[in-house]
């Protein structure tokens, strides 16, 4: 599904055969979740290629792994070289692409010495963002900021964010909404959260919650448009009295929510903010109209 026999990824350095690559059954990273990861996107444009944010989203990974104490010698330049070529050598444009740094064989729990980075990218095509999500609140919090570094894009997180998902979707809902451990609003699995009331836009701050690259771009691309927006602490109070809301994200870029439980936002899609940033944030990727660096 993600690599076929042809399918060229980045190991260390080298671009080898997907198909012949191989790694360490004693990593950390298979044992206890330490590794750290990125999730990130080119599009087709017509200035060709184009890498969205590559240089924030290698600056993200670099960070995610001090926090942790993961090593990390690589220089955000050449990775993003490095990326643009293995676009090339896979022939792809439209893509998905998943940077991972994990570690050598160490069954104890100390840093390693040493670590490998793997870049692999998938097709991935436009999507329309039309259908719009139904959320249930989640019985699982996001982990407590005193527990784990929240801002770090850490493999072992990503429990909490399958547990979350896993829970809405046997409830039959399209994805989940995760609060603070403190009770208030917080992101999805692997999303973050805004939303709309009397023209006004709110957004959970920082502190508990991953900092999205696209929760940047929408605040870039919100004040670019002269839109109003609080970030703050929220409750779902607040978000049951809004007018509409919306995920944004790397993978599913800007996408309107419909309801969370019980509480449907009376605010057509088409008329919210959430899809005019949607459309913004569309054009801005593919760089078909509004452009800034
Ligand atoms: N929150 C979580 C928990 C995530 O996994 C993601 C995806 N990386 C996001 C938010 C959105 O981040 P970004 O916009 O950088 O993709």
């Amino acid at each position: 599904m993600y690599f076929n026999n042809n399918t060229i990824l980045y190991l260390n350095g080298k671009f080898v055969k997907a198909a012949n690559a191989n790694t360490d059954l004693y990593s950390q990273s298979l044992h206890y979740g330490y590794g750290a990861f990125e999730g990130i996107r080119s599009y087709q444009t017509e200035y060709g290629t184009r890498i969205f944010k590559a240089e924030d989203h290698y600056e993200r990974l670099k960070k995610s792994c001090e926090l942790v104490g993961i090593p990390f010698n690589y220089n955000t330049q050449k990775l993003v070289d490095d990326t643009y070529k293995l676009l090339k050598e896979n022939n792809l444009a439209d893509a998905y692409v998943r940077p991972l740094v994990f570690c050598d064989p160490n069954m104890s729990l100390t840093k390693p010495n040493n670590v490998s980075l793997m870049i692999c990218a998938w097709e991935w095509g436009a999507y329309l963002g039309e259908k719009l999500l139904r959320l249930t609140v989640s019985s699982y919090s996001r982990p407590h900021p005193k527990s784990i570094h929240i801002e770090a894009k850490v493999c072992g997180h990503y429990i909490n964010s399958i547990l979350a998902t896993n829970e809405a979707k046997d409830k039959k809902f399209d994805e989940a909404l995760l609060l603070d451990c403190d009770g208030f609003l917080a992101e999805g699995p692997g999303a973050n959260l805004f939303f709309e009331k009397d023209g006004k836009l709110f957004t959970p701050q920082l502190g508990n919650i991953l900092p999205g690259i696209t929760r940047a771009t929408v605040l870039e691309l919100a004040e670019k448009l002269g839109l109003e927006v609080k970030q703050g602490q929220f409750d779902t109070t607040d978000l049951f009295q809004a007018d509409s809301a919306f995920y944004c994200g790397t993978a599913a870029e800007v996408v309107g929510i419909q309801s969370v439980d019980d509480y449907t936002f009376p605010k057509c899609w088409n008329d919210t903010l959430g899809k005019k940033l949607q459309e913004a944030y569309s054009q801005l990727v593919r760089a078909t109209k509004l452009q800034f660096a």
